[in-house]
């Protein structure tokens, strides 16, 4: 039977808490060494203590995931279904709480924060009816009396290797449809945001799974990650970061033959044209770029604004950049909190100084703020760049913009592909043509028109071309393509 939710997660006093353990084949168990997770907005108050697996530990949870694999793809879609709808409905009736949690252990404010948690609650229910839906195919064969049959069967055992920005809903994406499909999991969070792995797994844990269909391994990517990469015994795996681990996973995954799938950076160009309502393209921009602290592989980080309006808009943008309040992500009227971790803080530094170095015009932002308590604040940061320059070229992952200026809609839309990524491509405009052509022209996974470049549905395709993706698209009915492999059955009757 099911238990009713019971731990708070914002606690460290009872048994569970004192130290989050790793939860292998239905049990939770120490770890070969412990961490802590930091409080980016408050350095000294950390979140929580964890224990970090090693490669060996990481073995057992992939053994016991192949073991119960087996028992996982023959159950019934109801049970599957159940399963994710607890964990759908525990997590959206706990949102504040898991909210307050990953702003704790993330730094973005707690609107956002609860936000993604709401999000994740709705992808398990989202895959939750999936698991109702697997549907196949029966067609005429093209010789007589043959009946053939197209159907989906799970992949196996998945490896999921997440980043730190989106701690829920990002492994939520990964897991739903990996249970939904019939597959056995193997959870490595980013250790920067251990807690809130645990916690979801702490929900995953009382969902009814058999033992070893879910597991959670907390530890580094050279350990966990790489364990889970090499094992014969995971079929498939699904992996969100940089473009350099990516990298490394897509190599050392296709080695063996291993199904993979990667979602990695972005460069993610907002084209502001002339025409243009500039208080909403100001709108996006601000949101695109700066909030989540920029720590959104959908970020905004270019803006191409249209020569004829590039006074006017960028006298706006200050504005409204001057309003915005960096602070702690608990408190109260916040708009960026802090940046997650120092070696991110100290990165996006350093690109200041590049962004200087190397001729680009810096326009506002980028100091260390002071508050209360002491974190990794840092104010948005504003320069005026030529499309060479490195600041308006690589992914920076912080609250850095790099402001374009275009001589024309086709100019805007050549600088706009003029990147190594394609995840997400914006314009503002009131032209029904220049956006119609932009949806079709722009060389991005997902397009937006008048609206931020970060902030998608749950119920539909994400994912990137270029550099930006590998393999098949996340979320939505399209994840199946990932989390299934397809069998042709030919019958004789
Ligand atoms: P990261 O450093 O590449 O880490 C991602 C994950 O890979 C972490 O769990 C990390 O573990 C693990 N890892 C590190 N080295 C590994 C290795 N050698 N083998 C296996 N696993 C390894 O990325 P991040 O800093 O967490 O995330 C930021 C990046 O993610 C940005 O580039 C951003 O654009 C991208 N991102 C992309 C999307 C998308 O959907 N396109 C969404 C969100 C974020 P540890 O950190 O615990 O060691």
């Amino acid at each position: 039977m099911l238990r009713l939710p019971s731990i708070r997660f914002t606690l460290k006093t009872d048994a569970m808490q004192s130290m989050l353990r790793n939860f292998i084949n239905g049990r939770w168990e120490t770890g070969a060494t412990t961490g802590a997770s930091e409080n980016p907005s408050d350095l000294g108050s950390p979140v929580a203590e964890y224990a970090r697996a090693d490669a060996r530990q990481t073995q057992q949870a992939i053994r016991a995931a192949s073991d119960g694999a087996a028992t996982w793809a023959h159950t019934t879609p109801q049970r599957r279904a159940d399963a994710l709808d607890f964990v759908g409905s525990e997590i959206l009736a706990r949102k504040d709480e898991l909210g307050e949690l990953l702003a704790r252990e993330e730094g973005k404010t707690l609107p956002e924060a609860v936000g993604e948690a709401a999000r994740a609650g709705q992808i398990f229910k989202f895959f939750a009816g999936e698991a109702l839906r697997i549907s196949g195919e029966k067609m005429a064969s093209v010789r007589p009396d043959i009946d053939v049959e197209v159907t989906r069967e799970p992949v196996g055992v998945v490896g999921i290797i997440a980043p730190w920005n989106f701690p829920l809903a990002i492994p939520a994406w990964k897991i739903a449809p990996a249970l939904a499909y019939g597959n056995a999991v193997v959870f490595k969070p980013a250790e920067l945001v251990s807690a809130c792995g645990w916690a979801l797994a702490e929900i995953l844990s009382r969902a009814g799974l058999p033992a070893g269909v879910f597991n959670l391994v907390n530890g580094s990517g050279r350990q966990v990650g790489q364990a889970l990469l090499d094992s014969p015994l995971v079929d498939a795996i699904s992996f969100t970061g940089s473009e350099a681990t990516g990298a490394q996973v897509l190599q050392r995954t296709s080695a063996r033959g291993a199904k993979v799938q990667l979602e990695m950076g972005g460069k993610n160009p907002l084209v502001v044209l002339a025409d243009a309502d500039l208080d909403r393209a100001v709108e996006c921009a601000v949101n695109g770029a700066f909030f989540s602290t920029g720590q959104r592989c959908t970020a905004s980080s270019r803006i191409i604004v249209e020569r004829r309006i590039h006074g006017d808009f960028l006298g706006r943008l200050l504005e409204r950049m001057k309003q915005l309040k960096v602070g702690p992500a608990l408190a109260r009227g916040i708009d960026i909190g802090p940046v997650a971790s120092r070696p991110q803080l100290e990165q996006n530094q350093a690109w200041l100084e590049i962004a200087r170095q190397e001729g680009a015009e810096h326009i506002t932002g980028g100091q260390l703020v002071e508050c209360e308590s002491k974190g990794y604040f840092m104010s948005p940061a504003l320069f005026l760049a030529a499309p060479e320059h490195r600041v308006a070229r690589e992914e920076i992952f912080g609250p850095v913009a790099a402001l374009l200026v275009a001589d024309g809609y086709e100019h805007a839309l050549a600088l706009a592909n003029d990147t190594k990524y394609g995840l997400c491509a914006g314009v503002c405009t009131s032209s029904l043509k220049h956006a119609t052509h932009f949806k079709r022209h722009a060389q991005a996974g997902m397009v937006m028109v008048n609206l931020p470049t970060a902030g998608v549905d749950y119920h539909v395709p994400f994912g990137g071309r270029k550099a930006s993706s590998h393999g098949p698209r996340e979320q939505g009915r399209h994840a199946a393509e990932f989390y299934t492999t397809v069998k042709t059955a030919y019958t004789y009757a």
